[in-house]
């Protein structure tokens, strides 16, 4: 079995207060378990606080897993105890660029001015350029794929004998597609997508929303919906909300997108503590 457990959903920009409180105002983090007890993170948005703070004292390794290095994905990296813990040995792995490694890109944000602490002065980590090969976690075999979005942008294919976990929390597979979704060879993501147990999917515009926002990286739900139609998912959880979409808002959005659509598989808006078994 594969559990996989929301810690933060927010796409962009944190988004705490009253009107959000249900959903939740974190950004993008994920934590995977295999049934080992292999721990993957996915992305380290703000939601990778709390983790840190649960894993605490409980595992020796930690693999993160960066999509990309926008800043709502590794904002809450420095703020993860795990990395200050000697006991624990922590790997990041995510996309280099045509000229820069995966740490040359981290340090960016990692160093003075903007955060006080260097990355060399972390006890036990180890940076990992993404290979293009699928790769090995424990009990997990990991594919990744450059997907449509600003920058060296990847998502991923997570599998164990029993369930597939695909996550694509920033993704515009219908830029430049003038009737969405056309053939899957030529989609963005679906070789990642295809069969998944569970997809977690950017959905963080409504369609009027994403005619003024064409090209920025993302999804409107109606896309989000299509895709993983497409990509014949078991289920689908929306993911990368909006910060200007309240509670109410998400509650309607998702409620509208899968009225007009009619999808063959449970869709679930996601939102931060929720969590999903997949896999016997
Ligand atoms: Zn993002
Ligand atoms: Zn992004």
């Amino acid at each position: 079995m594969i559990r996989a457990t929301l810690w933060g959903i927010r796409g962009s920009l944190a988004a705490p207060g009253a009107d959000t409180a249900r959903y939740g105002g974190n950004t993008s983090c994920v934590e995977v378990r295999g049934p080992a007890g292999t721990v993957i993170v996915l992305d380290a948005g703000t939601g990778i606080r709390q983790l840190g703070a649960a894993l605490t004292g409980k595992t020796r390794r930690v693999d993160l897993l960066l999509t990309h290095l926008h800043m709502d994905h590794i904002q809450g990296l420095g703020f993860f105890a795990p990395l200050f813990d000697p006991e624990v040995e922590v790997h990041i792995w995510g996309p280099a660029s045509t000229t820069l490694d995966l740490k040359a890109r981290l340090m960016r944000y990692l160093s003075p001015p903007l955060f006080p602490v260097h990355l060399r002065d972390l006890p036990r980590l180890v940076m990992h350029d993404l290979p293009w090969e699928p790769f090995r976690i424990g009990e997990f075999v990991i594919a990744s794929a450059l997907v449509c979005h600003p920058g060296p942008t990847v998502g991923y294919r997570i599998a164990t004998r029993e369930a597939v976990l695909t996550y694509l929390p920033d993704h515009e597979p219908a830029l430049g597609v003038p009737r969405f979704p056309q053939e899957p060879a030529w989609t963005s993501g679906y070789t990642l997508a295809r069969g998944a147990d569970l997809l977690i999917h950017d959905a963080q515009y409504t369609l009027a929303e994403y005619g003024e926002h064409v090209g920025w990286g993302h999804s409107a739900v109606d896309h989000t919906l299509a895709f993983a139609a497409l990509a014949h998912v078991r289920r689908l959880a929306t993911f990368h909300h909006d910060p200007a979409h309240g509670d109410q808002a998400i509650d309607a959005i998702t409620a509208a997108a899968v009225a007009a659509a009619r999808p063959s598989f449970p869709v679930t808006a996601g939102a931060e503590g929720m969590s999903f078994a997949l896999g016997a």
